[in-house]
């Protein structure tokens, strides 16, 4: 493949000998169908090959890159001694950029964790984010994703379920999707098929599954929004399982063995009566 790009066996040889080079098929590869023009893709190899050069010229391992040494690699081009590197254009950056980039997404580096201003981030986004990550084993690139989706422009919807126009979602829209995924999940459940899943249904399992993970029936009462715990229990009917589990939880009122003998004036006064 880089044989396609580069013709002149001095580079090329240099190329192969970097530590960039296991990564340049796949790099180009995406570059081709990302549509970057031949050209351009020679360029930014060049770049990918040139950076890691200086990296471990200066003893400094790829999976070290980061954008600091972007930077530094950027104040080092104009008095870049790198061999054949060394006649530098404005691609350097750019394919250096673009170098990290690639290896970022396929977790060769790890993806720099930019955080919002102290402050700005609600703290139950916080504590999803740290949940997703020791229990999903979500990466920082996905959480990023989540963190500009959740980030709501100041008097945009407040709602939880937008639509594309940044409105809230009207029942209909959220049926749309709904049906879109169930039919989705189907292929690997068809049994879903024959089931009306509504969004109600949601309501059911996100109560079925807090009753099973916190084994309390007012904390599913809190999420639903119901008033009292008596409209919630119809979920312990439906799990007989929980409802043994919570059963056992709660302990048992002491109670002593024996036969209940009224006291004297109980018997008096009745017996007035
Ligand atoms: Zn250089």
């Amino acid at each position: 493949m880089l044989t396609h790009y580069f013709s002149d066996p001095v580079m090329l040889d240099l190329i192969q000998h970097t530590p960039a080079f296991p990564y340049l098929d796949c790099l180009s590869a995406e570059l081709v169908a990302t549509g970057y023009k031949p050209t351009t893709i020679q360029r930014y190899l060049r770049a990918a090959a040139h950076v890691s050069y200086w990296q471990n010229r200066r003893e400094r391992s790829l999976t070290e890159l980061d954008s600091v040494c972007i930077e530094e690699f950027k104040r080092h081009l104009p008095g870049c001694q790198c061999k054949e590197f060394r006649r530098v254009n404005d691609y350097d950056v750019r394919g250096a950029r673009k170098f990290l980039q690639y290896l970022q997404q396929t977790a060769v580096v790890a993806a720099e964790h930019r955080p919002d201003p102290v402050g700005t981030q609600p703290p139950l986004f916080v504590e999803f984010c740290d949940w997703m990550r020791q229990h999903q084993g979500t990466r920082q690139t996905t959480l990023e994703t989540y963190r500009r989706t959740a980030k709501r422009p100041a008097g945009q919807a407040t709602e939880v379920f937008l639509n594309a126009r940044g409105t809230a979602m009207t029942r209909s829209g959220f049926e749309y999707i709904l049906e879109k995924h169930v039919r989705t999940a189907a292929q690997d459940c068809p049994s879903l098929s024959t089931k009306s899943i509504s969004p109600h249904c949601l309501r059911h399992s996100c109560a079925m599954m807090i009753l099973q993970s916190t084994g309390d029936i007012r904390k599913v009462a809190l999420w639903l929004g119901h008033a009292s715990t008596q409209t919630t229990e119809m979920y312990l009917r439906a799990d007989t399982m929980t409802l043994l589990e919570v059963m056992n939880t709660t302990p048992p009122p002491t109670l002593r063995k024996g036969h209940f003998r009224p006291p004297d004036q109980l018997i008096a006064l009745l017996r007035a009566e």
